[in-house]
């Protein structure tokens, strides 16, 4: 035998992810020698052996990883052979590195669950149960490098039996800085309502009981707390729902198992997919009639929320609950999710009847991810815990590292450094000082895991976001990037795009160049230009915001710009419950043009035929009426409605008053609003094909991205692409189509800016 030798570069996730250990099995199984090192960039081996091991041994790596890691490159030459004796795992060469090395939190791994499901086992029972190929990593991070002592588990030493798997190479817990067992790690313990140790019984026994007696349970959990209540019940969740101050917003629901799910939703292989994946987040699921979970649980939609538990806890307390939970992020709306117990206590006392907390602290909050198949592609909807702090790869290495701070609802924000963009984890509406205030300490972490501070900062043109403020009170060269061309960007940098492309960027609102409501947007962008090429007819919002929320102003705008001789408003049900000095109020603002600024959002379209053919007055929340709007839809009606394409105008300006005109005789010869539903999706479907088409002739034929909260709605998605065949499109997956995927496109923006020489 010919000995060779290989020197092997691994990049990607390949770190706190087991790879080490399972690069060594492979090694033995393929009789290769040498040895593997993590750096700072990921995996370097050096393999010895015969030239047919190492290419088995390569094949290996290449196509069988383990679950959480995810290689991004792979690439190897030739070295002088060796006579390394056995493999061994060698110790780390830390050096100033430029990709993170800390991995996302990962599900539990099936042989933890048999582990802690065997009365026999040592970890029977044990909530705190790991592996290097799970448990949690990011959110008990507190510096990097990722080892145990810079982790909330360094308050655990390990006992003489856990100490010896985690040194023994051939061990499934060999460096899992997690490790753990009931007599070293962390416990649990039950705390009354408010917040007093309960002793004696067991902690998840007490937990499992109270949530079967249909009380509301604060369960802390890997990125924070969950409310948690008994889902079929109806009275549990709205008792929850009163207390938690939110009246119709949907609760995501976990369900112990596969088959529990498949009794609640129907679910496709993609979604089962997306189910099961380590990053293990809510999957949006068309819920079954016969579903046993309370209809009150997400009353606006035929969807729900299911997520399969990700830690041994969730799998325990499932199991002894019995029934599906509601497990709402634990906090009252808008506020972000608590994390620590004193904190968790303070917030939640008066919302929960108890708590089932325990002493691992959490370093970092990170909230369930979202997720749907949309035109049938899985998508990330929030990136959040299990993504957080992957990084999404870039075509083009950040010119230099880049913050940006995202826009207003539903934020998170974006470091751009090297090749990677690293999506920090969901925050929330930035609408008060809690928020705030975690959005600046998960932006100070983000930049300590990295060892960067950007001195480029991105933010979004509006004047008034609570992300620009903060962008501008810090140091550095800022760059003020418009909401759309953000949303499109992040489409070109997550398919990693070349040249100039055409976006379609449909959303609810964001502030354009002129100062007014950009939402309808057909952009040409390549980098840091943006032409805008097509654009929607506005609406305009009588009283502004008022009208986002009172979304008959804008059913009722909608009729006065479609019937200016009078609409027939005595006809819709919609407007006898509203007072009719208000109704002409409004009709005066609309009229004489007073507080009615012109928004162009798309979404702005679904709130007002919401409005009017639901006869829905009021959202309760973001999105509300357009989402009811959209889920009604009878997908079997292929009709449409016609509308105007202003060429004339600069840029071209969609006019959907033929639209409005003809659904309203429709409503009026007794159509039904699933049939309208239908009829108004297509039009805007067939509106945008026509958008694209005279882009298209000013620009030429480009790839197309769909961009935008509006495109989180699967039918549009899905009759868009119908409309745009033999378009080269591109959809989001890994980055969300809303506002959560601002900040990577404000990154990207930024550092072509920055290249260009513009900063
Ligand atoms: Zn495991
Ligand atoms: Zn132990
Ligand atoms: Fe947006």
């Amino acid at each position: 035998m010919i000995a060779e030798g290989r020197h092997i570069e691994v990049r990607g996730t390949v770190q706190g992810v087991g790879f080490r250990p399972w690069i060594w099995r492979l090694a033995r199984e393929t009789g290769v020698n040498g040895r593997v090192s993590n750096d700072s960039r990921g995996v370097t081996i050096e393999a010895f052996g015969s030239g047919k091991a190492l290419d088995t041994f390569l094949d290996g790596i290449r196509t069988s990883p383990p679950p959480a890691a995810e290689i991004h490159d792979l690439s190897w030459s030739a070295i002088p052979p060796e006579d390394a004796g056995e493999f061994v795992i060698v110790a780390s060469r830390v050096r100033e590195g430029l990709e993170v090395s800390i991995p996302p939190d990962l599900a539990t791994c099936t042989d933890c669950l048999a582990e802690i499901r065997d009365p026999s086992n040592r970890r029977y029972r044990y909530a705190f149960t790991n592996c290097t190929n799970c448990g949690p990593r990011f959110t008990i991070a507190r510096e990097v490098p990722y080892d145990r002592p810079g982790t909330t588990m360094a308050a655990f030493p390990m006992c003489a039996l856990c100490r010896a798997e985690y040194e023994d190479p051939a061990d499934r817990r060999f460096h899992a800085q997690p490790n753990a067992c009931p007599e070293c790690g962390p416990m649990l313990l039950a705390l009354s309502a408010t917040g007093e140790p309960i002793p004696g019984m067991d902690p998840l026994r007490r937990a499992s009981d109270a949530l079967r007696a249909g009380l509301i349970v604060a369960v802390k959990g890997l990125g924070g707390f969950h409310l948690a209540c008994d889902a079929a019940s109806p009275d549990a969740v709205a008792r929850l729902r009163r207390r938690k101050r939110r009246e119709e917003k949907p609760f995501a629901v976990m369900v112990p198992d596969l088959a529990a799910a498949e009794t609640c939703a129907r679910i496709s292989p993609a979604e089962r997919a997306l189910l099961l994946s380590t990053e293990r987040p809510i999957v949006l699921l068309e819920r079954r009639e016969d579903s046993p979970i309370a209809p009150d649980v997400s009353a606006d939609t035929p969807l729900v929320g299911l997520m399969l538990p990700y830690t041994p806890l969730h799998h325990l307390l499932l199991e002894e609950a019995g029934r599906p939970l509601v497990m709402t992020s634990g906090n009252l709306s808008e506020e972000p999710i608590a994390c620590g117990n004193a904190e968790a206590i303070t917030r939640l006392s008066g919302i929960a009847d108890g708590f089932l907390v325990h002493d691992r602290e959490i370093e970092s909050r990170c909230d369930d991810s979202v997720t749907r198949v949309i035109a049938g592609r899985p998508t990330v909807l929030r990136r959040s815990r299990g993504w957080v702090p992957r990084a999404i790869r870039v075509e083009v290495p950040f010119a230099e590292p880049v913050l940006a701070c995202g826009g207003h609802l539903k934020n998170t924000f974006c470091i751009g450094l090297g090749n990677g963009a690293y999506i920090g984890p969901h925050i929330g509406d930035l609408e008060n000082m809690e928020t705030l205030a975690a959005y600046e300490e998960a932006i100070e972490r983000l930049q300590d895991f990295l060892k960067v501070r950007p001195e480029v900062i991105a933010h979004d043109l509006h004047p008034n976001y609570v992300s620009t403020a903060y962008a501008r009170a810090r140091e550095g060269r800022k760059i003020a990037v418009q909401h759309h061309h953000a949303h499109v960007a992040s489409a070109i940098a997550e398919h990693g795009l070349d040249g100039p492309v055409l976006g379609v960027a449909y959303d609810g609102t964001g502030y354009g160049n002129d100062g007014t409501a950009w939402g309808g947007e057909i952009l040409c962008v390549e980098g840091a230009s943006c032409e805008r090429l097509g654009t929607f007819r506005p609406v305009n919002l009588a009283g502004g915001d008022a009208a986002i929320r009172e979304v008959w102003r804008i059913g009722l705008a909608m009729l006065w710009d479609a019937f200016p001789d009078g609409p027939p408003l005595s006809q819709f049900p919609l407007f006898a419950g509203i007072a009719r000095h208000q109704i002409d109020v409004v009709g005066r603002m609309l009229a004489g043009r007073v507080s009615t600024p012109p928004a162009r959002g798309v979404g702005r379209y679904f709130d007002g035929f919401g409005a009017l053919f639901l006869g829905r007055p009021v959202s309760r929340y973001e999105g509300q009426i357009a989402a009811a709007w959209n889920s009604i839809a009878d997908e079997s009606e292929r009709g449409s409605y016609p509308f105007d394409l202003d060429e004339s105008n600069d840029p071209p300006e969609l006019d959907l008053r033929p639209s409005i005109r003809a659904a309203v005789s429709d409503y009026f010869a007794g159509q039904s609003a699933p049939a309208i539903s239908a009829r108004f999706h297509n039009t805007i479907s067939k509106a945008t094909a026509a958008l694209v088409e005279s882009a298209f002739e000013k620009a030429g034929s480009l790839p197309v991205v769909l961009t935008g909260g509006c495109f989180q709605n699967d039918l549009l998605a899905r009759r868009v692409v119908e409309e745009l065949a033999g378009v080269s499109l591109y959809l989001h997956g890994r980055v969300p189509p809303g506002d959560g995927g601002l900040a990577l496109g404000q990154a990207f923006v930024a550092s072509a800016v920055v290249s260009r020489g513009g900063v």
